[in-house]
């Protein structure tokens, strides 16, 4: 198999040279929405309908399986769309999740306020304890759900060792890894049974375009997900696909860019004397700093601080900041800035907030992939 890098780039776009065809080096938008037959009892190629299989869409599907080296991959609308499908064909009424207590806030909110009305519970254990993760599992316990690390804490779980828990008793481990791309970290090398991503993210890398997906090796697991890919219908739009498939080509290089820029702001914020701590797992006083270097071949380009004082100066720091956009999301060229307190988590209670260590003053940073220098100065100033 060639290198990451390699893949990104050329698998699932074969250039075509059948007669007829004209080799194009970037797979070509498929926007039809059928497709015609010269006979009606056989489908041109496999195609029939582009919800049930689309060219632009297959070839993002190929690629995706390929940065990952797994078997098969699966593109969805959104990143909670993969979600929801996964879960839909996994289980059923009366099955119990187990989730990670510091899971991303859109995926807890589908497991605790939507399936919950299909009769499919959570229970939300502290992850960073893979111990913890056995205690909670009971007859009805049928899934494992992590990420790691957390948004936006940062917290680390030791893949290895749950998916060890989750072989013992017969259950499924999914890893949402949307923070690390398959680029710094491969949970199915690691044990995990199903990696899914919110490809808005990192993989898609320039903030304009949803997308999720879904990756595994498990034949079984891969038929009753892909029936319903087509049957639910959330699937990723030929456009959305080649955007994606655009994006994911450069993930290398903007990984290395991203991560050498959080490195570098990390320590910047460290040594400021306004600055109480700083979240980065590449930080060697991070508590998960071990585990995370064990699993992963790097640390991303997110992180989280905390600064001294108040809310009010928590916005003040990012009204004077030039070059980081206060706004959700991550994971796009560009960097972005905020306040989970107020923004990405305010709908969490305040004591649940303060409890799981969500103060006020807690920012979070994605760090782009401008110039390292440019992205320091421009904290330099507005922390002055
Ligand atoms: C954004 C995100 C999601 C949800 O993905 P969408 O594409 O917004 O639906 C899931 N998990 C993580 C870790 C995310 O950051």
């Amino acid at each position: 198999m060639v290198a990451f890098s390699t893949r990104a780039i050329h698998n699932g776009e074969e250039p075509d040279f059948r007669e007829g065809a004209s080799g194009d080096v970037a797979v070509p938008i498929h926007l039809a929405t059928t497709f015609a037959r010269l006979k009606a009892g056989a489908p041109t190629a496999g195609y029939e309908y582009t919800r049930s299989l689309n060219p632009t869409r297959k070839a993002l599907e190929e690629k995706l399986a390929a940065l990952e080296g797994a078997k098969y991959g699966l593109a969805f609308s959104s990143g909670l769309a993969a979600a929801s499908t996964l879960i839909i064909s996994l289980l059923k009424t009366g099955d119990n999740v187990i989730g990670f207590d510091d899971l991303y806030g859109g995926t807890r909110r589908l497991l605790s306020n939507v399936f919950v009305n299909f009769g499919i519970s959570t229970t939300y254990v502290d992850a960073t304890v893979a111990s913890n993760i056995g205690k909670a599992i009971t007859p009805q316990s049928k899934l494992i759900w992590i990420e790691t690390p957390t948004n936006p804490l940062l917290k680390i779980a030791d893949i290895r060792a749950i998916a060890k828990i989750a072989k013992e008793h017969g259950l499924i481990l999914v890893v949402d890894n949307t923070f690390l791309s398959p680029y710094f970290q491969k949970p199915l090398d690691l044990g995990a049974d199903i990696v899914v991503y919110s490809t808005t993210k990192y993989i898609g890398g320039h903030s304009d375009v949803l997308g999720g997906s879904i990756i595994l090796n498990n034949d079984d697991y891969y038929q009753k997900i892909a029936y319903n890919q087509n049957a639910v219908g959330a699937v990723a739009s030929p456009f959305d696909s080649y955007l994606t498939i655009r994006g994911a080509k450069t993930l290398a290089v903007r990984m290395e860019q991203h991560q050498k820029n959080a490195f570098a702001l990390a320590e910047f914020l460290q040594n400021s004397p306004k600055v109480k701590r700083v979240l980065y797992p590449g930080l060697k006083d991070h508590p998960g700093h071990d585990i995370a270097a064990s699993q992963s071949t790097g640390f991303g380009g997110v992180l989280s601080f905390e600064l001294e004082g108040t809310l009010d100066d928590a916005e003040a720091l990012l009204s004077k900041l030039k070059l980081f956009s206060t706004a959700e999301s991550l994971g796009g060229v560009e960097s972005l800035i905020e306040i989970p307190a107020i923004m990405t988590h305010a709908s969490v209670p305040k004591e649940v907030r303060e409890q799981n260590g969500i103060s006020d003053t807690l920012i979070r940073v994605s760090v782009g992939i401008e110039d390292t220098a440019d992205l320091i100065d421009d904290f330099r100033q507005a922390l002055n």
